[in-house]
């Protein structure tokens, strides 16, 4: 798993010391926004820019197993683990949007498919996804 927390941090810093102007980070693609809006997963926290409670998940897959479907966005959540039963490899990316000001970042990317899935029982796997 890829975590983007630090890079995330540095840009939020970068933005309050007033380096990096707001409208620069600010810039979720349509598709995203409207990802996030219609079907993004609703986060209990404050949008590190604007503050508003309006922060959203979304999950996109990628990888050459999946075809037509790579790119896609995660939607139900219950996709993901159909996924995970049918191909052996394909990356996972959670990015964050605000539905407010449009901030947006990656969260982290990790490996998933049937060659990643723990040995554990499968209710593991729904809690982590
Ligand atoms: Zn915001």
């Amino acid at each position: 798993m890829v975590d983007y927390s630090l890079a995330r941090r540095a840009t939020i810093a970068s933005v309050r010391r007033g380096l990096t102007p707001s409208a620069d980070v600010c810039d979720a693609h349509p598709e995203l926004m409207r990802a996030a809006r219609n079907i993004g997963e609703e986060r209990d926290a404050p949008c590190p820019i604007c503050s508003h409670r309006s922060m959203r998940w979304v999950r996109y897959v990628f990888g050459d197993e999946l075809k037509s479907n790579s790119g896609r966005v995660v939607y139900p959540l219950t996709w993901l683990r159909e996924l995970v039963d049918r191909y052996d490899q394909f990356t996972c990316y959670v990015v964050e949007c605000c539905i407010d000001c449009g901030w947006n970042h990656l969260l982290r990317a990790y490996a998933a498919g049937r060659r990643y899935r723990s040995p554990a029982p499968a209710a593991g796997l729904r809690h982590r996804v």
